[in-house]
C-alpha cells in the first residue's frame, strides 16, 4: 500500500506540472492534474469540459463542485491506494481542502504532505509566456530553456505538436494571479496550521528545484 500522497501547491508557472512530470516518472505515483483534465474535457467538447471552457478562458477558477467531483471519483481508484497520488493544481480554494481532507480520511490515504513551491511574479510571468504544451501527451517545455516553439514536434511522444495554451496569454496570466492570490494563496496557511507544509523555492533552474523536491520526500 502506498505511504505516500502528495499535494504539489503553488502560482501558476511555478513548476508544478514539469516537477510532476518528473515525480510520477521516479516515484510510480499517479498524476492528477486537475488543469489537463479540463483541458482534455473542453477539447473533447463534453459536459464538463464546455462547463469549465469560459472560466480558464477568463483566468477564473472552475466552480469548486465540479473539480471536488472529478477529484473525488478520481482518488477512489484501486491505483491511487497501491501507487499513492501526485496531485497538481488540486486544491486550489480551502473549500476543495477541505473536501479533500474528508476524501482523504474516508479512503484512507496515508502519508500526505503538501509541497508549497514559490517564486516572484516576474519569474511566474516570463515562465508562463514561455510555456509550450505538448497537444497530445501534455508535456510542458519552454521557450527560453528548450529552445522550442508553436507547431514544433514534441520531444517526448510520437506525433504530437507544441502548441500555446490559451490562457496562457499577458491578459489572462494577470487574472490567473490575482486569482491565485486570493483563493488559493490561503492554503499556505491552511497545511501550516496543519503542519503538512513544506516550502521550497522554485525560481532556481528546474533541475535544482528538484533535487529539493526529492529531498523533501526522503
Ligand atoms: P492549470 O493547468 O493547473 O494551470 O489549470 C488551468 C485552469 O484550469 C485554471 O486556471 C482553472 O481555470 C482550472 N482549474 C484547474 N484546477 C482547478 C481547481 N482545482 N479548481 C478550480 N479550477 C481549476
Amino acid at each position: 500500500m502506498a505511504e505516500r500522497n502528495v499535494i504539489l501547491l503553488g502560482p501558476p508557472g511555478v513548476g508544478k506540472g514539469t516537477h510532476a512530470e518528473r515525480l510520477v516518472e521516479d516515484y510510480g505515483l499517479v498524476h492528477l492534474s486537475t488543469g489537463n483534465i479540463l483541458r482534455e474535457a473542453a477539447a473533447a467538447g463534453t459536459e464538463l469540459g464546455n462547463k469549465a471552457k469560459a472560466y480558464m478562458d477568463a483566468g477564473e477558477l472552475v466552480p469548486d463542485e465540479l473539480v471536488i467531483g472529478i477529484i473525488r471519483d478520481r482518488l477512489a481508484e484501486d491505483d491511487i491506494k497501491q501507487r499513492g497520488v501526485l496531485l497538481d493544481g488540486f486544491p486550489r480554494t480551502i473549500a476543495q481542502a477541505e473536501a479533500l481532507a474528508e476524501v482523504v480520511a474516508q479512503l484512507q490515504l496515508t502519508g500526505l504532505l503538501v509541497i508549497n513551491l514559490s517564486a516572484s511574479d516576474e519569474v511566474l510571468i516570463r515562465r508562463l509566456s514561455g510555456r509550450r504544451m505538448c497537444d497530445t501527451c501534455d508535456a510542458i517545455f519552454n521557450v527560453d530553456r528548450d529552445g522550442v516553439d508553436v507547431g514544433d514536434d514534441c520531444s517526448e511522444c510520437e506525433g504530437g505538436k507544441l502548441y500555446q495554451r490559451s490562457d496562457d496569454k499577458p491578459e489572462t496570466i494577470a487574472e490567473r494571479l490575482r486569482t491565485y492570490y486570493e483563493q488559493t494563496a490561503p492554503l499556505i496557511g491552511y497545511y501550516t496550521q496543519r503542519g503538512l507544509l513544506i516550502d521550497i523555492d522554485g525560481s532556481a533552474e528546474a533541475d535544482e528545484v528538484y533535487e529539493r523536491v526529492t529531498a523533501s520526500l526522503t
